[in-house]
């Protein structure tokens, strides 16, 4: 059966706030009933030094894991360009039993070798899905811990409410944070998938048959109006500060909003689309290592 696509003049569009409010509201009760229960939700942060978006980052983590009832613990790190400091610091959460989600912010001080970091976190509390356990269980289809802003993705596309069975979808950006992930999953939702990258020849044409289009390049206004499928879902991923006309600085994404939200059928905003989600993801995620019920 073919998927349904309905065609707009505007697209509808999917509010990443919205998805992201109910998903924690969900969180709350869960790990109210948890703690009822004597079990108790936990996040370990590691940050290194010298990483100011982290720590802001960091801080906003804490006020939403307050929000949920979630314990969070950030552990800041004065490691320079020592892999065995920060592999230490991993390693002292992972034996720690009252630990039960770990995540370390990157970037790491140069010199870290991050893939060896990430290797270590333990499978079941890594959850950003950064270990190449958690990545082998997308591939399998064992969807465990799976990398947050995929995860994020997936849900964006799932509240359009199209049907993936033989959907034509093109994955535009194949990083193994963002892109590589997200085919997968949609692989596994038996959809047809095609994924391009900076090397594609003609991203437009592939682009143009899509029913569903997710854009993760970190290029603004990559994906415009006559490249889309009248009636197409477009999640966009990308977040990219730029400076406008008037020199004022402001966030947007990969795909350029004004024009295709004239031809698509639903469109994910940034900001306020998988931006929200994505952390909405991690919490879900930090909820899910502890709850073994
Ligand atoms: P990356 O740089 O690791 O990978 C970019 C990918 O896009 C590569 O596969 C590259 O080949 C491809 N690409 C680049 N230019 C292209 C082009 N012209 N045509 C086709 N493919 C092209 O980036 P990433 O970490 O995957 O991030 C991508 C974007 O998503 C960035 O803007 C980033 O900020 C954003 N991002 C958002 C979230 C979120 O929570 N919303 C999370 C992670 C990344």
């Amino acid at each position: 059966m073919l998927p349904s696509v309905s065609t707009a003049e505007t697209a509808k569009i999917i509010d990443g706030r919205e998805l992201a409010d109910a998903v924690k509201r969900e969180l709350a009760t869960r790990v109210a009933e948890l703690a009822a229960n004597g079990i108790s939700v936990r996040l370990d942060v590691v940050l290194a030094a010298g990483n100011p978006a982290g720590s802001v980052y960091a801080r906003n983590q804490a006020s939403m894991c307050e929000e949920i009832g979630i314990d969070y613990r950030l552990h800041e790190v004065a490691c320079d360009a020592d892999s065995d400091c920060v592999a230490d610091a991993v390693q002292s959460l992972n034996v720690d039993p009252a630990v039960t989600a770990i995540m370390v912010h990157l970037p790491l001080p140069d010199g870290v070798d991050t893939m060896r970091i990430q290797s270590m976190i333990d499978a079941g509390k890594d959850v950003e899905g950064v270990n190449p356990a958690n990545i082998g269980g997308v591939i399998y289809g064992r969807r465990t811990l799976v990398p947050c802003t995929a995860l994020a993705t997936m849900r964006m596309i799932e509240a359009t409410g199209i049907n993936l069975v033989g959907a034509e979808v093109v994955c535009v950006g194949a990083s193994t944070i963002v892109g590589r992930p997200v085919a997968v999953l949609l692989m596994e939702a038996q959809a047809t998938v095609i994924s391009t990258n900076v090397h594609t020849v003609d991203l437009a044409s592939h682009v143009r048959g899509a029913d569903v289009v997710i854009v993760a390049a970190g290029v603004p206004g990559l994906v415009t109006r006559d490249m889309v499928k009248p009636g197409a879902v477009v999640i966009d991923v990308g977040i990219n500060r730029i400076e406008d006309e008037n020199g004022d600085r402001r966030t947007v994404g990969d795909v350029d909003f004004e024009s295709v939200s004239s031809i698509a059928g639903w469109l994910s905003p940034v900001p306020g689309g998988v931006g929200p989600m994505t952390v909405a993801m991690l919490l879900r995620n930090t909820v899910a290592a502890a709850d073994h019920g």
